[in-house]
């Protein structure tokens, strides 16, 4: 047997990827470059999910060059769609216990669209998500916009954080739930993550800038998801600002699944195919009907799985012809 996991001489998590390059975390704090076995690589030039942040990596040292020549089984993913025209699997991190999606009551305006997709791509990997709502103080604190949106993900079994980056507001309760455990942080550009997070971790810039040393990028690129570890048990991944994001593994069939408050309902409309539109006896919507499923929520829904059926139109043709 030699393709099973090797025993290595010692491990640690991968903090950043690179091309070709890895930053592996040690358990004591300490940082390693390393690169990947070729064994690992197969007939691949780039490192591509081969191994990814978070994930438990065995390695050796010859003389100068450190090598991963192991990586663990992963008990759960996080992907996204990459950006490219061909459909592919990105995976964003590995081994999670929760996704946090940064998102903004004000400049920028709320996205349900961004918000939704990621909070469907925590899902579909099994791993809890919670929604950040960042620049409260934006908002006079019975500002109707800012609670319907958080009623709507409450109702919907989401924990809403409605924090401020630039005040203070509600960090500490953010770091009570961030502590023991690894987070992903996703949010579009503009909505004041690296704020939020740097408020969370005082000193946050020296321990990515730290990593990034480690592959030899910038100090201040963040063009790679990188996990810092401010204290034992309490891991964070920031991932960089993205204007997109694109799903993977779910369909505008499997949708309904990813939509956590639909489940009660899902299986008791009268047509076993109900799309949850016009449909007589949708039992999906005679709960937005009762006030069950907010509405926001189910036109979100809809709006989304016009754009899976759509995308799933436009590409078929291309998959056909390969
Ligand atoms: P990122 O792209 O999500 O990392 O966003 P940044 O952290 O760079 O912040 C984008 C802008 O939003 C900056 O001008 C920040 O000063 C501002 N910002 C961040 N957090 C807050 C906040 O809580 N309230 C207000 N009013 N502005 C904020
Ligand atoms: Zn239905």
């Amino acid at each position: 047997m030699t393709d099973g996991p090797i025993a290595a001489a010692a491990d640690g998590v991968i903090a950043r990827v690179d091309f070709n390059a890895c930053a592996i975390l040690l358990d004591d704090g300490g940082l390693l470059a390393a690169t990947v076995r070729g064994r690992l690589m197969g007939r691949r030039k780039a490192l591509g999910n081969t191994v990814v942040v978070g994930d438990r990596v065995g390695w050796e040292s010859s003389g100068e060059t450190i090598a991963i020549v192991a990586v663990e089984p992963r008990r759960n993913t996080f992907a996204r769609r990459a950006s490219g025209r061909l459909p592919a699997e990105q995976v964003v991190a590995a081994n999670l216990d929760q996704v946090l999606v940064v998102a903004s009551v004000a400049d920028p305006e709320f996205s349900a669209g961004f918000t939704d997709r990621v909070l469907c791509q925590a899902e579909h990997a099994g791993l809890p998500a919670r929604l950040l709502l960042n620049k409260i103080d934006l908002m006079s604190s019975v500002h109707a916009e800012a609670r319907a949106l958080q009623e709507a993900y409450a109702a919907a079994g989401y924990p809403v954080h409605a924090v401020s980056a630039r005040a203070g507001t509600g960090i500490d309760e953010l770091r009570r739930v961030c502590r023991g455990r690894r987070s992903l942080f996703i949010g579009h550009s503009g909505v004041g993550k690296s704020t939020l997070l740097n408020a969370l971790v005082p000193g946050l810039d020296l321990l990515v800038g730290r990593v990034n040393e480690k592959t030899g990028k910038g100090r201040h690129t963040t063009t790679a998801a990188i996990l810092v570890r401010p204290e034992p048990g309490f891991e964070l991944i920031d991932t960089p600002g993205m204007r997109a994001f694109g799903l993977w593994g779910i369909e505008s069939r499997t949708l309904e699944q990813a939509w956590i408050e639909f489940r009660p309902f899902l299986g008791a409309c009268r047509f076993a195919d109900c799309a949850h539109a016009a449909e007589p006896g949708c039992a999906v919507r005679a709960a937005v009907d009762a006030g069950q499923i907010a509405a926001r929520r189910f036109a979100s829904f809809h709006k989304l799985r016009e754009e899976l059926e759509q995308e799933s139109t436009t590409s078929a043709p291309r998959r056909a012809g390969r």
